[in-house]
């Protein structure tokens, strides 16, 4: 996970780590390596070049140039703006009302499905909740049984409607479904597309202000670096969604979205995919992965 940053940063410090002393010229070069190591993440430029001010400035605050230990001093300076930069704290899903209802959000191929099936999963095991999984993309058949070979692999109910083409009605139904069964949470699966388009904004739209969700999730892979970034951008536009779930970090060299997406959309990253196995997911903590990334 984000092997090719974590390498780049390391080579970053290295002119500082063993220097008993520096100048600013190695501090200047040292962030001009940071930056680079972040714009090739596929970070956007603005990004980074705040990052690098914002970390330039906590240095020469902090007396860097005479402290007895530079190299150490910049690696935490980077790793707290690191944490910043994806979020600061960790911020936890809503589970508040009768049900909780879980609206799931974003492009086909972007692990929605798997991820339904991964939230389930964790919510029955971790927190103790009956759950109702619903498949509301009504034009990919293979889509609803995926859900249902996801329902059965974690043992959660899967509500379907065959031959109904109304997703809104289909998320009603399932609600007043999980009620009279004395589920609490709903986790909806919507249809995604494999790009940004205005019926399936509309879709989701419409489901969205009908079942009136606690809790918006948009998914994304996180391999698509900017690409994810614009996606959030676009659906964080039309539905305001609460938190965002990066999936496939296992295949990410790079970290591009993660570090990104957070400062564009203003949304806090929530959980991450780290696999296909219905337990591949965690919930995300920026400072644990700042650690990460610096090892
Ligand atoms: P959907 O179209 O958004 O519902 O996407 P799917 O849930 O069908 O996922 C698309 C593909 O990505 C499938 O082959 C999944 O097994 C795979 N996938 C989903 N999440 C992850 C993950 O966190 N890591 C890896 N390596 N693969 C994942």
């Amino acid at each position: 996970m984000f092997n090719n940053l974590s390498d780049k940063l390391d080579k970053a410090f290295h002119v500082l780590k063993g220097h008993g002393s520096i100048t600013e010229i190695n501090v200047a070069e040292t962030l001009k390596e940071v930056r680079r190591a972040l714009l090739d993440a596929d970070v956007n430029f603005k990004i980074a070049k705040n990052f690098t001010s914002t970390v330039k400035e906590k240095a020469l605050g902090q007396d860097v140039l005479t402290t007895l230990n530079p190299g150490q001093l910049m690696v935490k300076i980077v790793k707290d703006e690191l944490t910043e930069l994806m979020g600061g704290d960790s911020v936890g899903i809503n589970l508040k009302g009768s049900p909780t209802v879980i609206l799931m959000s974003g492009l086909q191929g972007s692990g929605k499905t798997t991820f339904s099936g991964k939230l389930a999963n964790f919510l029955k095991t971790k927190k103790s909740k009956q759950v109702l999984l619903v498949g509301c993309d009504v034009y990919r058949p293979a889509a609803i049984n995926q859900l249902k070979v996801v329902g059965e692999q974690v043992g959660v109910e899967v509500y379907a409607e065959e031959g109904n083409m109304n997703p809104v009605e289909i998320a009603q139904n399932a609600i007043k479904h999980a009620k009279s069964t004395g589920k609490n949470v709903v986790i909806i699966d919507t249809a995604g597309r494999l790009a940004v388009d205005e019926e399936m904004m509309k879709e989701i739209s419409n489901i969205h202000k009908a079942v009136e969700p606690q809790e918006t999730l948009f998914v994304v892979d996180s391999m698509t670096g900017q690409d994810a970034v614009n996606t959030a951008k676009a659906f964080n536009d039309i539905l305001n969604f609460d938190g965002v779930v990066l999936t496939k970090l296992d295949g990410d060299t790079r970290g591009g979205a993660a570090l990104s997406i957070k400062s564009v959309v203003n949304k806090p990253i929530k959980f991450i995919g780290t696999g296909e196995k219905m337990e591949a997911i965690d919930v995300f903590h920026p400072d644990r992965m700042a650690e990460r990334i610096l090892g």
